[in-house]
């Protein structure tokens, strides 16, 4: 899959992209050139018409997201769904239900079906960790990028 370079400026989309699992660093300054088999994202205006740019014309995050799926074709895997730690963009892994004791809520400890941890920051998550309205507010903005085309 295609890293997605985003500029600063981007911050916020860019932690939605690795929400659905894609590999999307945040960069201070990005590349004068998109590197082969990647994409910069950017509100750059004029880096628009670049090889392997997105400019980003909205301002609003949902609407960022939708445009970006729809400029790279992407159609999110819902499998590969909060597979990533939103804040350093590493693949998170399996963490064994004992390990995680002490480290998150014990109702969490108790009733949660599994758990992954992001091994750069140690953060832990579960099903429902990332919050219902981030659930929610994904599940809109892929209805409008996806046209409501073949659910599931
Ligand atoms: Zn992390």
């Amino acid at each position: 899959m295609s890293r997605l370079l985003c500029d600063s400026m981007l911050g916020r989309l860019a932690r939605w992209l690795r929400l659905l699992g894609y590999d999307a660093p945040a960069l201070k300054r990005i590349p004068a050139q998109a590197p082969p088999g990647e994409f910069l994202l950017t509100r750059r205006k004029a880096w628009q018409g670049r090889p392997g740019v997105v400019f980003i014309a909205h301002d609003r995050v949902e609407d960022q997201l939708s445009q970006a799926l729809a400029d790279l074709s992407l159609t999110p895997e819902p499998s590969r769904f909060f597979s990533r730690c939103l804040d350093c963009n590493v693949p998170v892994l399996p963490l064994a239900r004992q390990d995680a004791a002490g480290r998150v809520p014990d109702y969490i400890l108790d009733t949660a079906e599994g758990f992954t941890h992001c091994p750069s920051c140690g953060k832990v998550f579960w099903p429902g960790s990332h919050g219902k309205r981030a659930k929610e507010r994904l599940t809109a903005t892929l209805g409008q990028a996806q046209g409501g085309a073949s659910g599931a």
